[in-house]
């Protein structure tokens, strides 16, 4: 049985690109740009709460990155740095390959340094903490939405939701749906580009981890505002709107534009190659409900959604 320090040698020090000192001694050592803003995330992932003891370690070790990634797209930052905290069981190495090359993947595809971390023997759980780098005061806020701001989420929304549910045998999904939805759950791919194309055109972002409308609460309740909802092509009622409302571990974003900035989000569209719609305006706060909204389908006939996502103390 490999020790601690083999461990961490063998699968989680690699060379840096833009780090002074990395992992290795009792701190690393970073330079942020001069005017920059450093951008801070930390996340936990807990086996049966986060993810399933089954998941493919290569997939666990994308994800465990991803959706810190995310948290920098959301801010409009670019991800720079990580630290990863393991508990691990006995660790099998087979597994602890996997899982430290599906993280490094997604490292290498996002451009971020793992600079540190600790590993202990416990529970199956992963504890990241991310740095991003954004020009000082153009971080993308949850707090910037304003009354007359049209509301955007990329990509498609419930995929992640419904790859768990036929994972759960509650649907039967069918290729090539079916592929898009595990990928959606298994890899999910962080809007960086996206984030940083909206800095100084959204007026508040945020990254959809619990569910586009538990999500979209939380930056009305911190701009003070409300929402109507339009969602073009919204599912029929089931589990497919279910998914598109209130499923959780999509990691596409939510963010509001004034409208002098609406006509260049078809051409962002085109160059991100992702689909960014429009789903509703802000409006301004109801005095006795604060961060509330109303929902409507194409027809414009008000829904009541079953639930707004995810809350783990719900
Ligand atoms: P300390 O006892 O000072 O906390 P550790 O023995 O825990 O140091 O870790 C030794 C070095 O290995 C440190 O530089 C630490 O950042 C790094 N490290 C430990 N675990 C990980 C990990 N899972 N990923 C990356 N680096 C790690
Ligand atoms: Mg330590």
């Amino acid at each position: 049985m490999p020790s601690e320090f083999d461990l961490i040698r063998r699968f989680f020090i690699r060379p840096t690109q833009h780090t002074l000192l990395g992992a290795g001694d009792d701190a690393a050592l970073i330079a942020p740009t001069p005017g920059c803003e450093l951008a801070i995330s930390t996340d936990l992932l807990v086996e049966g709460t986060h993810f399933l003891g089954d998941t493919a370690p290569f997939d666990l070790g994308w994800k465990t990155l991803a959706v810190n990634v995310s948290d920098m797209a959301a801010m409009g930052a670019t991800p720079r740095w990580a630290t990863l905290a393991a508990a691990l069981p006995a660790p099998t190495l087979d597994w602890l390959d996997a899982f430290s090359r599906g993280f490094f993947a997604c490292a290498e595809a996002f451009n971020v340094d793992l600079i540190g971390g600790d590993t202990t023997r416990g529970p199956r759980t992963f504890c990241v903490t991310i740095m991003g780098e954004v020009p000082r005061g153009q971080a993308l806020l949850r707090s910037g939405a304003q009354a007359g701001d049209s509301i955007w989420v990329s990509g498609t929304p419930g995929r992640a939701a419904l790859g768990l549910a036929h994972l759960q045998g509650r649907i039967a999904l069918t290729e090539p749906h079916l592929g898009q939805c595990l990928a959606a759950l298994h890899r999910p791919q962080p809007r960086v580009a996206l984030g940083l194309a909206l800095r100084g055109l959204a007026t508040a972002a945020i990254d959809v981890s619990d569910g586009l409308l538990a999500d979209l609460s939380h930056i009305l309740t911190a701009s003070s505002c409300a929402a109507e909802l339009h969602i073009p092509h919204l599912p029929p009622a089931g589990l497919a709107r279910d998914g598109y409302l209130s499923g959780g571990d999509d990691y596409e974003l939510i963010f509001t534009l004034p409208a002098e900035h609406r006509a260049a989000m078809a051409t962002l569209a085109v160059e991100l190659d992702l689909p960014l719609t429009c789903i509703g305006v802000i409006t301004p706060a109801k005095p006795d409900a604060p961060g509330t909204f109303a929902l409507h389908d194409d027809q414009g006939s008000p829904i009541t959604p079953t639930r707004h996502g995810f809350d783990h103390f719900l």
